[in-house]
């Protein structure tokens, strides 16, 4: 099966409503239409309306970061995945800063998951591990933990349609640097969507594990993009820091192109 490339920017808590527009203005006039190559810019729920009157829908598709599981109710400044059905095609679930900084359990992130499903929203789930649960050599078992919890309530065919992150929390840069001190390598990357693959396959079948988009994120930049593009078994790349810089992000969708072309 052929899956599309997929480049996720998660612009996180960064810039106003003006400072959004003249990137995403920035990124119209760089970006062209590729149509095996899906970009997907993860925005401030605030954001998502105004910028939805600007974006170029053949270009860019827009993600939330995060949402409540229910629909509706008592869950003062809270956004619920129903109030975002009209205005996103895809959500981020289970963010590592959301899990650490915000407190959220396994158990709400398998709320978010089919919660995301029933609002016809496509969940971007995000797993990975700590580093002291990589040095002590939990890094399988941490990611097997989160991913078939956060799987558990939704069906094989849905399974197909959703997009795994793993970032290595570790790795994932300060936002200011584009890449933290110490990066995972491609073949980490490759090793992992190998297993996330694997345990796709065992647990919801051939279908699902063929279909599902697994993309690798923590410090992607321009200049190494293409690695993690070219890993096998990695569709996309997820970014943080360099996705606030338009040139960077250009640079990270074209080297998509290059590795969808297998141009050096
Ligand atoms: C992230 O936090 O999802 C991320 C990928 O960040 P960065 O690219 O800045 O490491």
């Amino acid at each position: 099966m052929k899956r599309k490339k997929l480049v996720v920017a998660n612009w996180k808590m960064n810039m106003n409503l003006a400072q959004a527009s003249v990137l995403l203005h920035r990124l119209h006039e760089r970006i062209q239409i590729h149509r095996d190559i899906e970009i997907v810019l993860g925005m401030s729920h605030l954001h998502l309306q105004p910028l939805g009157l600007q974006i170029d829908r053949r270009k860019f598709r827009q993600a939330a970061q995060n949402a409540h599981h229910e629909d509706m109710g008592p869950f003062t400044g809270e956004v619920s995945f129903s109030m975002l059905r009209d205005l996103v095609a895809y959500s981020l679930v289970g963010h590592s800063e959301r899990r650490i900084k915000f407190g959220e359990s396994l158990d709400d992130v398998q709320k978010k998951v089919p919660a995301a499903f029933r609002n016809g929203i496509t969940p971007i789930l995000c797993i990975g591990e700590q580093k002291d649960e990589r040095l002590a050599g939990e890094t399988k078992q941490v990611v097997h933990d989160q991913l078939t919890s956060a799987l558990a309530n939704i069906t094989p065919e849905q399974v197909a349609e959703m997009v795994i992150a793993y970032e290595p929390i570790w790795a994932i840069s300060n936002g200011v640097d584009y890449q933290s001190h110490e990066i995972a390598s491609p073949d980490d990357a490759s090793e992992m969507a190998r297993y996330i693959r694997m345990q796709i396959k065992s647990l919801y079948g051939d279908y699902a594990a063929n279909a599902v988009r697994i993309l690798y994120g923590a410090s992607v930049t321009s200049s190494n993009a293409k690695a993690y593009l070219d890993a096998e078994g990695v569709d996309g790349v997820l970014v943080g820091g360099a996705s606030l810089n338009y040139h960077e992000f250009s640079g990270i969708e074209q080297a998509a192109y290059r590795s969808l072309h297998g141009v050096s």
